[in-house]
């Protein structure tokens, strides 16, 4: 590993449009208004690649949760929202794609200052990638369609659905892709007609409340998209209980995820949840290497390992096996880590200081379980919350760094021989997000898509796009994101029956 020092990062250029940004010291937003929380209690948010402090933000309680509440309830049911067109919807989602694209230099800036991320990720897939997903759903606001049911003797009753907006919605949304989540997130409910409560993660709010000016700027009526800043078990929990919205939806650990449903029993909240994954990458026998080998590395080690789909398992066929490890390694060794700003960055810090021990800590379990060490694997001592890209081989089922989320540039490679043998490994865990399979055998490829307990099997290679639906098999979530799937999940349906 190459460590870029964080004193050499080209603090210099950041732009002055994202200096004035940080001296507004970034307050909430609520019904319109950019608000202190009602407490006057702040938090800081730092840079990783450094440990600095960036901006302080409001820390929302419960006063604040019921003020954005009361506000997205009244934009809801009372606002001009409630007389807005989809065709207006639409023209307004769009419009934010637009103000996204004309402040994309300022917005990858703060992503990579706030979450570490080299700034060619931000600027060429963050942002972007943001835009396009309120281009998509914007095309959906004007195509959410109910449909006529023929019953009874013809023209005796008229049935039809209609498919409305599921009302107030919690969002709380993860540090590794800020600004993307949030869209995600928003992107569906402002296209449904729906109004929102959004609370970004604590480590990395200021994509977001950028965002909210932006969300201003467009035009939405006030009390449509509320943000408050805060912390989980504070903001994030006042929301997951309030009985006044209408359903929740999740990004993040699966821990917190069961605190959330426990939490949406008081009023039945709708609860969607996007939670960890434990991703396999299978590497078979006949796999063009020369694609299979870049496509798993990039599985493992983008967004420095921080990713809810993350390929931490890698399983090699033993004919390559050797090959694929070593190609592993070399790449491992070979990534320039250092802060995101500075030129030439393949890999930033990890988010947090919290994040830097979690993943040192399974490291550590790694090796202590007997676990080998190909490349990596050494304690980074500051500053600023850089782990060094890590291969372990010499790999058992039981180990936790095969079992555990690491949420960090950790790979662990197994071997198989058999397929079938490969399928009961392969499911042997509590999630079931997503797989990758690189193979030449149109059967063998149906076959594992079939047999893998997830929702996403990617066949030679990783394509994320905003129309495909999204989700978890098993204890890695409910409900799916994107997509025409992502849509519904906004809404409800409701039937209607005359009798002429
Ligand atoms: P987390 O606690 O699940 O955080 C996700 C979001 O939930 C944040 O906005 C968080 O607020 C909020 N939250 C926390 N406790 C809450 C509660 N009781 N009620 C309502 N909301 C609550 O995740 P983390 O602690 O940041 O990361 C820990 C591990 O989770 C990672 O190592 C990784 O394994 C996994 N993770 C998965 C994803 C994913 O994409 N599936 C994303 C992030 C993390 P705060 O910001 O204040 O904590
Ligand atoms: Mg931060």
């Amino acid at each position: 590993m190459t460590i870029i020092s964080p004193e050499n990062a080209e603090k210099a250029a950041v732009l002055p449009a994202v200096r004035r940004f940080l001296d507004r010291t970034p307050s909430m937003l609520i019904d319109g208004s950019w608000v202190p929380a009602l407490s006057g209690e702040t938090f800081a948010t730092v840079d990783p690649a450094t440990g600095e402090e960036l901006a302080r933000v409001p820390a929302a309680g419960r006063a604040d949760v019921d003020r954005a509440v009361r506000a997205a309830r009244d934009a809801l049911e009372n606002g001009p929202w409630s007389r807005t067109t989809p065709a207006e919807r639409a023209r307004l989602v769009w419009r934010l794609a637009e103000l996204i694209d004309e402040n994309a230099d300022e917005l990858a800036q703060l992503e990579t200052l706030d979450q570490g991320k080299p700034l060619s990720v931000a600027r060429g897939a963050d942002v972007p990638g943001s835009a396009e997903t309120f281009r998509y759903m914007a095309g959906w606001a004007t195509k959410i369609e109910g449909s006529t049911i023929p019953i009874g003797v013809p023209d005796t009753l008229v049935a039809y659905t209609r498919r409305e907006p599921i009302g107030v919605v919690g969002q709380i949304v993860p540090w590794n892709f800020p600004l993307a989540m949030a869209a995600w997130k928003l992107a569906p409910a402002l296209a449904a007609g729906c109004t929102v409560v959004l609370k970004p993660a604590e480590e990395t709010p200021l994509s977001t409340l950028r965002l909210g000016e932006l969300i201003q700027q467009a035009g939405f009526p006030d009390g449509v998209v509320n943000i408050l800043t805060g912390f989980g078990e504070t903001a994030g929990a006042a929301l997951a209980e309030h009985p006044d919205i209408d359903k929740i939806a999740f990004t993040g650990s699966t821990e917190v995820g069961r605190s959330i449903i426990r939490a949406s029993a008081g009023n039945l909240k709708r609860v969607t949840l996007e939670l960890g994954g434990k991703n396999p990458s299978i590497v078979m026998g006949d796999a063009d290497l020369d694609r299979a080998i870049p496509g798993v590395f990039r599985g493992a080690f983008a967004n420095a390992g921080q990713v809810c789909t993350a390929g931490s398992r890698v399983y090699a066929h033993a004919s390559v096996y050797d090959k694929v490890v070593a190609e592993l390694t070399r790449r491992a060794s070979d990534m320039a880590v250092g802060p995101g700003l500075a030129p030439d960055v393949d890999m930033g810090p990890l988010v947090s200081s919290a994040q830097f021990t979690r993943v040192n800590g399974l490291v550590g379990e790694g090796v202590a379980a007997g676990a080998s060490v190909t490349t990596g694997g050494t304690r980074w001592e500051g500053p600023g919350y850089f782990v060094e890209p890590t291969v372990f081989t010499d790999v058992r089922p039981d180990m936790s760094i095969m079992r555990e989320e690491i949420f960090g540039p950790v790979v662990a490679v197994g071997r198989f021989d058999d397929l079938d043998d490969l399928v009961t490994q392969v499911n042997d865990t509590i999630y079931g997000l997503a797989a990758e399979v690189w193979t030449r055998d149109v059967s063998v490829a149906h076959h594992l898509a079939a047999k893998i307990k997830a929702g996403t099997v990617w066949i030679n290679g990783r394509s994320m796009d905003i129309a495909l639906p999204f989700g978890g098999f098993k204890q890695s979530g409910w409900g799916r994101e994107k997509g025409a799937e992502g849509i519904e999940a906004y809404t409800q349906t409701k039937t209607v029956v005359i009798t002429l």
